[in-house]
């Protein structure tokens, strides 16, 4: 069975849908990584610090070799909390942080060599635009993760959520419980420091790499875009679909018009031909089977209602001439002009018929045997008085009766016969048969 187009196209845009969503999937989960590394050549702003800057005697000093940090310290225990300390400055704008809630992961590879203890913490300091103050780095919310580094420098990988707001900076701002968890949407400074360890301490610590790792498109972003793009394509099949719609639903409707018009037409042409059949293609006036219905209704009209129904006969005198003398073309004309005389003389609801040849038949409906006697002699005259083109002069005979109860062929007969009288009593005459009573 053969697929409608459509349908095909649906399948084929479903299964690239789908194809589009795994590769987008396969690509979120392989690729799309957002790697920020920190190492010997980073270009941020790394500097040593110590608790010399507040009185103390720790010194803290900083290497670059090749990629590594060498971040060496003399802890002197003569300071209330000594400390050395490695500041990373990412914006001297504490407005312009970098967001490090995009990241899942923090990857660290540092190693620790000498005497004391080891402890390493590390800040993410939150530069928060509602509460903090930007002259004060104190302020900066304070996220911590303390860690030891590993004896054989491995890579120790925790997830961000590892880190915690440091308690005491939370004390020391009066930080209300709501706004207590960590935030790092706008980190502008990362320290590294030894905190924690008063006593004294001689450390080497050889930092190949900070890592922050995550994905510039979380799993749950690409799942949303793709519900989405399913979505998006599924209106618009769905609008694509209404507007096919409404214009199959308008082109039916056109061709439905078109049909009733055609349909229109013909009913129209039908009843033409139909007209037609019932008239004299040369006069124009109704033939035998055109009068038929009409004489029908009419004389049951007259009987029902006692109206009378009157019949005329008329026949042209002597017209075999007129094709003898002038042709038969000449003949047709004087039976056109002969109807047409006939039609001007009758009133609108009489029937004018062709009987035959040269003979024509008035049906005149409420008019009485002597209305009709009256109007056969206005035609004769009329008939003798009109110039013909044969430029002779013309007569015609006429037979006229009304109906009574009885047969229509014993009406017809009647006038007939009339017509016949006229014929014998010499023509250009009118004969007046009463019905018999
Ligand atoms: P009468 O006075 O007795 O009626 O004589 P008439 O010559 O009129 O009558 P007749 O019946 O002898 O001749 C009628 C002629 O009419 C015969 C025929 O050739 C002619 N005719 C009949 N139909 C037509 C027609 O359609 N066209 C023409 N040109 N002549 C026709
Ligand atoms: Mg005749
Ligand atoms: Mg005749």
């Amino acid at each position: 069975m053969p697929v409608p187009l459509a349908d095909r196209r649906l399948r084929a845009a479903i299964f690239i849908l789908l194809m589009l969503s795994i590769a987008l999937l396969v690509w979120q989960h392989l690729g799309l990584n957002r790697v920020l590394r920190l190492d010997g050549e980073s270009t941020y702003q790394i500097t040593a610090l110590s608790d010399r800057d507040e009185g103390g005697a720790s010194v803290a000093t900083l290497q670059r070799q090749g990629q590594r940090l060498l971040f060496d310290c003399k802890l002197k225990p003569d300071y209330e909390w000594p400390y050395c300390e490695l500041r990373v400055s990412f914006s001297n704008d504490p407005h312009q942080g970098i967001d490090f809630s995009r990241f899942s992961h923090i990857a660290l590879k540092v190693s620790a060599s000498g005497t004391g203890a080891q402890r390493l913490r590390l800040f993410l300091r939150d530069f928060d635009i509602g509460s903090a103050k930007a002259d004060d780095p104190l302020t900066w919310r304070l996220n911590e993760l303390q860690f030891e580094p590993r004896a054989d420098g491995s890579e120790i990988k925790v997830p961000m959520r590892a880190f915690n707001v440091a308690s005491w900076w939370l004390n020391n701002n009066n930080i209300p419980i709501e706004r207590a968890a960590v935030e790092m949407q706008n980190v502008p400074m990362l320290l590294l420091d030894t905190a924690g360890v008063r006593e004294k301490a001689d450390l080497q610590f050889k930092i190949d790499y900070i890592e922050f790792r995550g994905k510039w498109v979380s799993a749950g972003e690409m799942a949303l875009f793709i519900v989405a793009l399913w979505l998006c394509a599924a209106i618009t099949y769905l609008a694509h679909w209404q507007l096919r719609m409404r214009s199959t639903l308008a082109h039916s409707r056109e061709r439905e018009a078109e049909l009733q018009e055609l349909n229109a037409a013909l009913m129209l042409e039908n009843a033409k031909i139909g007209e037609k059949a019932k008239r004299d293609p040369l006069t124009g006036a109704l033939n035998r089977a055109g009068i038929r219905d009409a004489l029908l209704d009419e004389a049951a009209r007259a009987l029902d209602e006692e109206r009378p129904l009157a019949v005329i006969f008329c026949d042209i005198d002597h017209f075999k001439r007129v094709n003898d003398e002038h042709g038969h073309a000449m003949g047709d004309t004087v039976l056109q002009q002969f109807s047409a005389l006939l039609r001007k003389r009758i009133r609108q609801r009489d029937y004018l018929v062709r009987w035959g040849g040269e003979e024509f038949v008035l049906l005149c409906p409420d008019t009485s045997l002597e209305h009709a006697g009256q109007l056969a002699q206005s035609l004769r005259y009329s008939t003798e008085a009109n110039t013909w083109p044969t430029g002779q002069t013309m007569t015609a005979s006429f037979g006229v009766t009304t109906l009574a109860t009885e047969p229509l062929a014993t009406f017809l007969e009647r006038a007939d016969r009339a017509l016949y009288e006229a014929k014998h009593r010499g023509r250009n005459t009118v004969v007046t048969l009463p019905p018999p009573v």
